[in-house]
């Protein structure tokens, strides 16, 4: 059995308006009423993201000062992943056709996410992705999970799914974060970055993927064709 362990938000779903969305609120929310701000645009605030810029650094560069860009960074963290800002999430272009095409080709799905079981079922149900991924192959963090960092827990997810899942021949993992190939590294999987994502394309690099590629689709285009090529 081939299997692909993916990530969710960034190589299936476009969480780039919940972030943007959130960043407004929160830079309007901290800032004093007659305090003149410098609101980035989506492009902006998105490419810094993906540059790994500090929140509280963006921040400061939206015009606040020390203080309140820290103030501002604790409000975006305790916020962006709440209701009511996960309906401004939308699907990665090709993402549904991909996965399709996994299931086709009798390949075993995992999803693998840093969302707790009610973000993810908000998320399968809104744009009709749970049949594809049958209890078994969700790894999510409960609802009343206490995250430290993605970096660290990702690892433990990954360590959790490795002894339950059936032995597969081969496996590879599909992600968008430097979480992602962690978690695929320790335990010696190999992982192909999407930059699609939260990470641009150096930051990607310096993580040391097995591969580099645009979207999800594209990974599962190269995967299948790496299988056939080994069978
Ligand atoms: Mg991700």
């Amino acid at each position: 059995m081939l299997r692909i362990i993916t990530d969710f938000d960034g190589p299936i779903i476009d969480v780039s308006e919940r972030y943007y969305r959130v960043y407004q609120i929160c830079l309007e929310k901290t800032r004093n009423r007659e305090q003149r701000v410098k609101k980035l645009t989506k492009a902006e605030f998105w490419r810094l993201k993906r540059s790994r810029i500090s929140e509280t650094q963006i921040g400061i560069i939206s015009g606040l000062d020390a203080a309140q860009a820290e103030t501002f960074s604790q409000m975006r963290r305790q916020t962006v992943h709440t209701q009511p800002y996960f309906q401004y999430d939308c699907l990665a272009s090709g993402a549904v056709e991909a996965v399709a095409q996994i299931k086709r080709a009798g390949i075993d799905l995992v999803v693998m996410t840093m969302r707790r079981v009610r973000e993810l079922n908000y998320a399968f149900n809104q744009y009709d992705l749970g049949s594809f991924f049958p209890d078994n192959r969700r790894y999510c963090l409960s609802n009343d999970y206490i995250k430290t960092r993605d970096v660290e827990d990702k690892p433990l997810l990954m360590s959790r799914a490795l002894n339950e899942l059936p032995a597969a021949y081969d496996t590879w993992m599909i992600g968008d974060t430097e979480a992602d190939i962690a978690a695929a590294k320790r335990h010696g999987i190999k992982v192909i970055a999407v930059e699609c994502g939260i990470r641009d394309r150096s930051k990607l690099e310096f993580e040391q993927p097995d591969l580099i590629v645009r979207d999800f689709s594209s990974a599962v285009n190269l995967i299948q064709e790496y299988s056939l090529q080994t069978v």
